[in-house]
């Protein structure tokens, strides 16, 4: 995953290469005359203010994106926030000057932006979690973390890992943890991992700090192993590995 695409801001000359949410194949455009921003009203009434810069101007934006692939051409519209920083451009004599630049940063895909590749078998329940999980990754990453969280406990009832103990005649829910080590031997690897995006999930719910975009990127690059693990055909893994091997004519390394 490369990371820089769904944390840095763009500019109206430079936007990040989005995937195409439907096709996975196209990236984002944006789409001709679609574009508008503009600055907020305490923005704008800040002006007067003795001390102020350019850099304090915070605006809002909107635009609609386009696929680039002739056979998608997917229309997914997007909102966000603007500022003003430093920004380079060349003078006529090629030099770099430091100049004041807009640069916007997206809140909202829809339909949003797939962050990670999800295998095609994996069920629909833990999909529909991880698609949560996407839609909020841009405004609140600790939203977005304890979707994640969310999707491992269906994942874990897809494994069929109980979710009650009976207790002095009543049911007890298991908790998240403890039914993580309840998952067969077979599984023993990925417990650690399972574990990682547990308590990563678990800062998202009931710590009063905000995660970070880099936690949520954390704990979809781990579940990403994990389902390919289990869902992701083993066949296709195979045959990849022996194409490698194949091409180098031996040991792959
Ligand atoms: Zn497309």
């Amino acid at each position: 995953m490369d990371r820089k695409v769904f944390k840095l801001p763009f500019t109206r000359v430079a936007i990040q290469d989005w995937q195409c949410p439907t096709c996975q194949k196209g990236l984002l455009r944006i789409k001709e005359g679609t574009f508008f921003s503009e600055e907020t009203s305490l923005s704008k009434k800040a002006h007067d203010h003795e001390a102020w810069d350019p850099d304090w101007i915070s605006s809002v934006y909107s635009c609609l994106l386009e696929c680039s692939n002739n056979s998608c051409k997917e229309t997914v519209s997007n909102i966000g926030k603007g500022f003003v920083d430093w920004d380079i451009e060349h003078d006529e004599h090629g030099y770099p000057e430091q100049v004041y630049g807009d640069f916007f940063k997206p809140l909202f895909f829809h339909p949003h932006l797939k962050l990670i590749s999800v295998p095609e078998n994996t069920p629909d329940e833990v999909k529909k979690k991880l698609n949560d999980s996407f839609q909020l990754f841009f405004s609140s990453p600790s939203a977005a973390s304890n979707h994640v969280r969310a999707a491992i406990e269906s994942l874990l009832n897809n494994l069929n890992v109980n979710r009650y103990r009976v207790s002095n005649g009543k049911r007890r829910l298991i908790n998240l943890h403890q039914r993580i080590d309840l998952l067969p031997a077979k599984y023993a690897e990925l417990k650690d991992l399972l574990i990682a995006v547990k308590w990563l999930g678990n800062a998202g719910s009931h710590s009063g700090k905000e995660l970070t975009a880099d936690d949520v990127m954390d704990a979809y690059e781990i579940m990403e192993h994990i389902l390919s693990e289990i869902y992701e055909n083993k066949s296709t893994k195979l045959k990849a590995l022996a194409k490698k091997v194949n091409k180098a004519k031996g040991p792959k390394s």
